[in-house]
This record gives structure tokens, C-alpha cells and sequence, in this order.
């Protein structure tokens, strides 16, 4: 689950004097409670906006599953939408949606979103060890492995793969990785 903090930091206690030139700066982080309102549009108005804003998260899912109902020729039902609504729908229409030939742009959105929380939450994924080197009838999978933050192991999230790296194993590709790596470098360097 992700936890987005809306505050920089714990709120000054009352009374307490501001240094001086302390500017009117909003105490709360602006582009959480941006992806938080429901009002929140990525549209790109004047000079001052940034280039990416983020995107309101109930809203986009809203939108994703209405795009959904319109196909599926489901009524939007008469209560407000609510992340859990939205989600939920989403997921019970996953295994229907699997048979259309758009799921894919709904995948990205999906992906794209899922990003942005993970940003916001400040739950980043490290740096990559290198690319899974696991065989499959298609070819080398490739997929980017990285560190886990809990845990020992390490999943390929190719669906087609789905390796588990073992500490050990892991540390060593990544290790084998790096070493196959430097001739190119050094091939670069030259
Ligand atoms: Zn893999």
C-alpha cells in the first residue's frame, strides 16, 4: 500500500515566532494534494505551470473505469466515485479487458499512474543491478532487476519470466553483469 504524506513536516506549535524574511510558503507538499483533488486537471495553462503536472489519481481512475463501462454498456452508477469504487471496478473488469484490443492504453495509464504515486510516496526504486539474463523461448528476457527494499530475494516482473533471485545469485549476476560490462566501457573509452 502506498502513503502519500500531504505534510512537509510537523506543523510549527502555536506562538512560536517565524524567522525573519519566513515567506507565506504553503506547509503542505503541493503536488500530493494536487494528485489528491479530484478537480486536479494535467492541463498546461501558462509559463508558470510545471511541464508534468501530477495527475489526480481519483480522477484518472475514474476515468479509466467510465471508458471501461461505455464499452461494457454499464450505467455509471449514482453514487460519487471513491478510490476503492474506482479500483475495485477496475479490477473485477481486468480479466475482461485482457480480450480488448485497447487494453494496452489502459495498461499505460495504469502503469503511468501507479509511477506517480510510487514517486509521490517517495517509494522509489533503486538502481537497476542490470537486465534478467533469463532464456525464454522468445529470446533473453531483459526485464530490469533491482535491489529489493524488504526482503532477499529478487522477482522478474516480465510476466513471461517471473524468476526469483536469491540474495546470492542476485549478487553475483550483479557482479558477472558489471563484469561483462567494462570491455564495452573500456571499448567506449578508447
Ligand atoms: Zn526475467
Amino acid at each position: 500500500m502506498t502513503v502519500l504524506r500531504i505534510m512537509l513536516g510537523p506543523l510549527r506549535g502555536r506562538g512560536e515566532r517565524r524567522a525573519p524574511g519566513f515567506g507565506s510558503r504553503s506547509p503542505g507538499r503541493d503536488n500530493v494534494i494536487v494528485a489528491m483533488d479530484y478537480r486536479s486537471t494535467s492541463d498546461v495553462c501558462g509559463p508558470d505551470d510545471e511541464d508534468n503536472p501530477p495527475r489526480s489519481i481519483l480522477r484518472t481512475l475514474h476515468h479509466l473505469s467510465r471508458r471501461i463501462r461505455v464499452e461494457q454498456d454499464v450505467r455509471e452508477p449514482l453514487s460519487e466515485p471513491t478510490i476503492v469504487s474506482e479500483v475495485g471496478y477496475l479490477l473485477g473488469g481486468v480479466e475482461w479487458c485482457s480480450h480488448q484490443p485497447w487494453v494496452a492504453a489502459i495498461v499505460d495509464d495504469i502503469r503511468e499512474l501507479h509511477a506517480q504515486c510510487r514517486r509521490l510516496a517517495g517509494d522509489q526504486p533503486g538502481r537497476p543491478i542490470g537486465r534478467c539474463p533469463t532464456l525464454l523461448p522468445t529470446g533473453e528476457c531483459r526485464m530490469p532487476l533491482y535491489v529489493p527494499s524488504v526482503g532477499d530475494s529478487i522477482i522478474c516482473h516480465n510476466p513471461r519470466c517471473g524468476r526469483t533471485w536469491r540474495r546470492p545469485e542476485w549478487e553475483r549476476l550483479a557482479l558477472l553483469l558489471t563484469t561483462r560490462a567494462t570491455p564495452t566501457h573500456v571499448r567506449r573509452a578508447a
